[in-house]
């Protein structure tokens, strides 16, 4: 690694090379666990940066070492420049993603294979269309269906997210787990994580070790695989023989990954947050407006990374709502 690139390696010794970068805060669904029942207080869209901003500014990360970059949201897709975007970020050194509910796919598929944007998460918590609109308050059950198929059709590497939540969908881990048999996608079971005015409370969230107990109790062990963890993973895998896809679960909350976490968020108005879970915020869409460099604030933020999500180590710190009432609305974050 270079002199320059070593600003994105914090006191723990984690290298950054993977932006996810939030292009607006809007989205066409209202899924509970991630907007508040209020809304939220939308940034002026003069604060939003533009795709000029958004490729200026992953500029500079790609040349301190970024080589990897994921586009959300709200709802990504939803953002009308969003060819422009792409095809700016696509000239850059690095392998590009996206993480959408899956509603526009069949208007933008033409611009993700144009880009060759190959990987896709896409966000389904539920496969019964009449429990859909309980948690996204939207009736697009089918649309997220036909375009995931869609996805496939194409050959697209399609993640499909699931946020389990208590009394909502855990009895569906084994539909989902089913569904690998004959769909070559990775389901990635999220436990439920608290923001800002998503009520959590810890009763809510269906842990990792609760999942494998469903998965263990259905499937003989010698059916289990265990897969090799990814480079800087967030979800152990695995795979019933067999089967032409697979699962994984990301345990932030009972089991984290900080450990080798090399992920920075970048906010559709331009702030850097050095953890998910941290409420601290560095501003580069203003400096940069200025004609200012970014590059030490950049550094300043990686530097004061914390070793364990945002500080907060303990149980009773993570189950304390105060401590999250600062952080934003995952809408707002991006994932
Ligand atoms: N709208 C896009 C989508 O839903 O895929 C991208 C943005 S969304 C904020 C990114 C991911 O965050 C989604 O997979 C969503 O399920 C997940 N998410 C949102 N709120 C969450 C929460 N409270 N706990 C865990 N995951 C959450
Ligand atoms: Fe929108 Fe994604 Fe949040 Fe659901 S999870 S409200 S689709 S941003």
């Amino acid at each position: 690694m270079t002199a320059s690139k070593a600003i994105l390696t914090d006191d723990f010794g984690r290298k950054h090379n993977y932006l996810r970068i939030s292009l607006l805060e809007k989205c066409n669904l209202r899924c509970t666990y991630c907007m508040p029942a209020d809304g939220i207080a939308l940034s002026p869209k003069a604060s939003l940066m533009t795709a000029e901003e958004i490729f200026s500014i992953a500029q500079t990360f790609v040349e301190n070492g970024v080589d990897k970059i994921r586009l959300t949201g709200g709802e990504p897709l939803l953002r009308k420049d969003f060819p422009e975007i792409i095809s700016k970020l696509a000239s850059l050194e690095v392998s590009l993603s996206i993480t959408t509910n899956g509603i526009l796919i069949d208007r933008h598929i033409a611009v993700l294979k144009q880009f060759k944007i190959k990987k896709i998460n896409l966000s389904l918590d539920t496969l019964v269309s009449s429990k859909f609109h309980t948690v996204t308050l939207r009736d697009q059950f089918q649309k997220v269906i036909d375009n995931l198929h869609l996805l496939l059709n194409n050959d697209f590497e399609v993640k499909v997210n699931v946020v389990l939540i208590k009394g909502f969908n855990e009895n569906e881990i084994l539909d989902f787990v089913k569904l690998t048999q004959f769909l070559p996608i990775s389901i990635r079971f999220i436990e439920f994580m608290p923001f800002a005015g998503n009520e959590w409370d810890r009763s809510k969230m269906v842990s990792q070790n609760e999942i494998l107990f469903q998965v263990e109790n259905t499937f003989s062990s010698d059916k289990i695989q265990k897969l090799e963890d990814e480079e800087n993973f967030t979800a152990r895998t695995y795979k019933i023989k067999g089967f032409q896809g697979n699962f994984g679960i990301i345990s932030s909350i009972t089991n984290p990954f900080c450990d080798g976490c090399n992920r920075i968020r970048l906010t559709a108005n331009g702030k850097i947050k050095n953890c998910l879970f941290s409420n601290a915020e560095t501003d580069l869409l203003t400096p940069f407006r200025n004609g200012e460099s970014i590059t030490n604030l950049i550094s300043d933020s990686i530097k004061n990374k914390k070793k364990v999500r945002a500080g907060m180590v303990t149980v009773s710190e993570m189950d304390d709502p105060a401590l999250h009432f600062d952080n934003r609305s995952m809408i707002a974050i991006g994932g």
